[in-house]
């Protein structure tokens, strides 16, 4: 990411979070929780289009990357621009994974595992919560 996105992150008291999200929204971005599978809005949204942060509002990504992984969670074989998210290692639950985070808010957006059909190998499993479809002018 460039210096000047870097000084456009939002940052925002726990307070303000817990006011402008709804509760799983808060759960999942500040919290790191989980959806349960096959309850997301978008688990099997088809339609071209962006999905944003819920957060902040940042494009992380394309329907055209979207896939049916069969996991019950959203998932997708890479970011729109690899700067929109960062990874990190999350050590909870007795695994190693890793945690893939909003480059702009810091939220938390799910997890990306290696075992993706795409050429990058990568399955970035993302819960509905997180994400605002934005099926924009052309959406049916
Ligand atoms: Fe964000």
């Amino acid at each position: 990411m460039d210096p000047q996105q870097k000084s456009v992150k939002v940052e925002k008291s726990d307070e303000q979070w817990r006011a402008e999200l709804d509760e799983q929204a808060y759960a999942v971005l500040r919290q790191a929780a989980t959806e349960a599978p096959w309850t997301g809005a978008y688990v099997d949204q088809k339609g071209d289009g962006v999905y944003r942060c819920r957060g902040c509002g940042a494009e992380l990504f394309s329907s055209q990357t979207k896939f049916e992984s069969g996991s019950g969670w959203p998932s997708f074989t890479d970011p729109v621009v690899s700067d929109a998210v960062e990874l990190k290692e999350d050590r909870s639950h007795f695994m190693v994974r890793t945690e893939a985070v909003c480059a702009r808010c810091g939220g938390h957006l799910g997890h990306v595992f290696d075992d993706g059909p795409g050429d990058s190998g990568q399955r970035w499993c993302i819960n509905s919560a997180a994400l605002d479809f934005d099926g924009g002018a052309d959406a049916a």
